[in-house]
């Protein structure tokens, strides 16, 4: 009961914080790609939440492989599959691990969940991509960082993002001209860590 409280109280923390921000994610995305991340972001959430009562009956590492799937079903852009993969591998490694403390579970789940967005992205850190946010979380993680001190390490790692040079995604097209702006997927994920984070105060 308690965590099907929880799962309802994450999702509607992320919908929100992504909902609050679609005008700030659209224009991100159409100083560097195609104008439209605000809208798909807010498409996939807006599914999630459609399925949150059903959501909130499952375990959580099937409510995360879960939500994936309605992320690949509803976003068409390249952040859809890549959030989804996300999801979907950090819920079955979730649900996977079984002798280790819940801290060091997490740690390795998120670190395969972030791995396998970078094989499905063919990308890397360092290529001005939501990745240049995760890998820094999936570090944090490690070092057992709590809920406020990982919000605080995806906004740096988002800030940094604006002096680099994209060579992944629709941004990579710019070359140079990508510089001096923040990509919108590493500022998607901070806007749902840090939500995730006001409403969490503790890791799952
Ligand atoms: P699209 O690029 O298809 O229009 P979105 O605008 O929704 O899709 O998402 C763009 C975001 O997706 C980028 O800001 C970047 O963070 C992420 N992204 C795009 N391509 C890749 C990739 N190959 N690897 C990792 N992340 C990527
Ligand atoms: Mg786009």
């Amino acid at each position: 009961m308690q965590q099907a409280i929880n799962i309802k109280v994450l999702v509607l923390a992320a919908h929100g914080a992504i909902l609050s921000h679609v005008d700030e994610l659209t224009l991100l995305d159409l100083a560097i790609g195609d104008g439209d991340h605000g809208t798909n972001m807010k498409r996939g959430m807006d599914a999630v939440l459609d399925e949150v009562d059903h959501l909130a009956e499952m375990p959580l590492s099937d409510a995360l492989g879960a939500a994936g799937t309605r992320l690949v079903m509803t976003v068409g852009g390249a952040s859809g599959p890549l959030f989804a993969t996300f999801l979907q591998v950090f819920g079955r490694e979730l649900g996977m691990v079984e002798n280790q403390s819940p801290n060091k579970k997490v740690a390795d789940a998120f670190k395969k969940a972030v791995e396998a967005v970078a094989e499905r992205g063919k990308s890397k850190e360092g290529e001005k991509t939501l990745l240049d946010v995760l890998f820094p979380m999936s570090a944090a993680l490690n070092l057992n960082s709590n809920w406020n001190e990982l919000a605080s390490v995806a906004r740096t790692a988002a800030n940094a993002t604006i002096p680099l040079q994209a060579s992944k995604g629709r941004a990579a097209y710019l070359g140079k001209r990508s510089i001096g702006h923040m990509d919108p997927g590493a500022r998607s994920v901070t806007l749902i860590v840090d939500a995730l984070a006001s409403v969490a105060g503790s890791m799952p």
